[in-house]
C-alpha cells in the first residue's frame, strides 16, 4: 500500500501552510482559545477569519461549484483540514457542525430551494448552525425526544426542550429534530428542521462548561411557528436523516493533526526542560510516553484517511466513523493525561499564574478532552454501534 499524497496534493498542502501563515490573525494566536473557549472576540476573529476562508472556497472546499465549493477532492479536503487544525486556525466546532454535518445532509435530503438558501450561504461562512438533538430525557437514547412539530396550515408548531446546544446564543440557525407523529414507533415519528433562531418563542438560556465558558445552551420553544417549507426531508424520516447526519459528525478528519500538535509541543517541552539538573527528554518512562502518544496518534491518522479514502469512493462511512471517533478522542485525552503527567503541578495552574507552563493549554485540553468521547454520542454508543453495524452483533 502507497499511504504518500500525490505531487498536487503536496503542493496543494504547501500552498494552504503560506497562506494560513498569512492569514491567521496575530491577536487570536495572542488569546489562543482552545476547543469550547470562545469569548466575543475570539468568536469575532473566528468568524471573520471563516468568510475569508468561505471567499477562496476553502471553507467548504468539497461542495459542489454551485453551492459555494471548488469540488476539490476528498482528499485535498483532508489535507485542508489537517492544515487548518495542526496550524490552530481559527476554525473550530461550529464550522464542524455547519459545513461538515449539517450541510452534506441538506444535500442529500434538502429541496433545491433549500441547498441554495442554506448551502451557499454556508459555503461563503455567512451562516452557522447549531444542533437541537439531545433533551433533558434524550441523549443517548435520542429516540425518546419529546420536544413536537405539529403540523398547523402552511407551518409546523414547535413545543419542547433542548439540551446542551453548542453555540445556540451565536447561530443563526437550529438543526432541529422533533417529533412529528407521537403514536408511531419512537423511530418513526420524527422529522428534521430548519429553525432561524430568531424566530418568536425561542429562548436561549447559558450553560457554563467544566472550562467556565459559554459555549453549551437549553433551548425552550414555545409555540413558535416555522414555515413548512423548513422541514427537511420527509415527514417522519427524520430518524434515518438524522443517524446520517451522526455519521457525518462522527467522520471529523482534523483530529489527529491537532492532537500531533499537542504531542509535538510536549516533546518540545520535554526537549528543553530540566528536573532535577537533568533535562526531561532523558528520562525514560517520559521518553516511552512521549513515543506511545506518537503511535496512537499516526493510527488515528490512518483512521482519518481511511475515512477521507471512503468519501472520495462515494462510500458512506458508518461504523468506521465510529471506530475513529472512539479512538481519537481517547488518544487525545491521553496527550492530555501524559501532558499533566510531565509538567507536574505546573500543569495545574492556569494562564493568569506567573508559573504556568505551555499557556496553561495542557490544563485546558485535559478538562476540555472529558467531552470529545461524550459529544455526538458517547464513546459506550460508539462501541454498540460498532458491535452492530460492523460486527453483526445483535442489539442487546
Ligand atoms: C461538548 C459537548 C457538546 C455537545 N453539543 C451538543 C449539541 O450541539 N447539540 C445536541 O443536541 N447535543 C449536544 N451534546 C449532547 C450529547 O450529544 C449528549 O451529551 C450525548 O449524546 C450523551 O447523552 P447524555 O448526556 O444525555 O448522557 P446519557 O445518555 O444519560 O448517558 C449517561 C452515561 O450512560 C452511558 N450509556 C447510556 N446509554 C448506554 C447504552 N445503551 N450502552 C452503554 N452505555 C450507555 C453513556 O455512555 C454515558 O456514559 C453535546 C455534548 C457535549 C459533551
Amino acid at each position: 500500500m502507497d499511504f504518500r499524497f500525490s505531487e498536487d496534493e503536496e503542493a496543494f498542502r504547501e500552498e494552504v501552510r503560506q497562506w494560513l501563515r498569512q492569514e491567521i490573525p496575530q491577536r487570536w494566536i495572542e488569546l489562543d482559545p482552545g476547543i469550547w473557549e470562545e469569548t466575543e472576540e475570539s468568536w469575532a476573529l473566528a468568524r471573520a477569519f471563516q468568510r475569508k476562508l468561505g471567499e477562496i472556497g476553502w471553507l467548504a472546499p468539497a461542495f459542489p461549484r454551485e453551492y459555494g465549493g471548488l469540488e476539490l477532492s476528498h482528499m485535498k479536503r483532508l489535507v485542508l483540514a489537517e492544515e487548518l487544525a495542526y496550524s490552530k486556525a481559527p476554525v473550530s466546532v461550529e464550522v464542524e457542525i455547519t459545513v461538515n454535518w449539517v450541510a452534506p445532509s441538506i444535500m442529500l435530503f434538502g429541496t433545491e430551494e433549500q441547498k441554495k438558501n442554506y448551502v451557499t450561504p454556508i459555503a461563503r461562512g455567512e451562516k452557522i448552525f447549531c444542533i437541537g438533538y439531545s433533551e433533558p430525557d434524550a441523549g443517548s437514547d435520542l429516540a425518546s425526544l419529546r420536544t413536537r412539530a405539529v403540523e398547523e396550515g402552511d407551518g409546523y408548531v414547535i413545543n419542547g426542550q433542548k439540551i446542551w446546544c453548542s453555540y445556540a446564543h451565536l447561530a443563526d440557525y437550529c438543526w432541529l429534530a422533533a417529533r412529528t407523529d407521537p403514536d408511531a414507533p419512537r423511530h418513526q415519528g420524527i422529522s428534521v428542521f430548519i429553525v432561524d433562531m430568531k424566530t418568536p418563542g425561542i429562548t436561549v438560556r447559558p450553560l457554563i462548561n467544566i472550562l467556565n465558558q459559554h459555549s453549551f445552551n437549553e433551548v425552550f420553544f414555545d409555540d413558535v411557528w416555522i414555515p413548512k417549507e423548513n422541514l427537511v426531508g420527509q415527514n417522519n424520516n427524520g430518524w434515518y436523516q438524522v443517524m446520517i447526519a451522526l455519521d457525518f459528525e462522527r467522520s471529523s478528519v482534523g483530529w489527529a493533526a491537532s492532537n500531533r500538535r499537542g504531542i509535538e509541543e510536549l516533546i518540545d517541552y520535554a526537549r528543553n526542560t530540566t528536573r532535577n539538573g537533568k533535562p526531561l527528554a532523558s528520562d525514560p518512562l517520559v521518553r516511552n510516553q512521549l513515543a506511545q502518544l506518537v503511535v496512537e496518534n499516526e493510527v488515528a491518522c490512518m483512521m482519518a484517511y481511511r475515512l477521507a479514502w471512503m468519501f472520495s469512493r462515494g462510500l458512506h462511512p458508518s461504523y468506521e466513523s465510529s471506530m475513529s471517533m472512539v479512538f481519537i478522542s481517547e488518544a487525545t485525552r491521553r496527550t492530555a493525561d501524559v501532558g499533566m503527567r510531565i509538567l507536574g503541578h505546573y500543569g495545574e495552574l492556569d494562564r493568569d499564574s506567573r508559573w504556568a507552563v505551555m499557556n496553561a493549554r495542557l490544563m485546558r485540553m485535559c478538562l476540555s478532552s472529558l467531552s470529545i468521547g461524550v459529544g455526538g454520542g458517547s464513546n459506550e454508543i460508539q462501541r454498540n454501534i460498532i458491535a452492530m453495524r460492523g460486527l453483526g452483533l445483535p442489539r442487546k
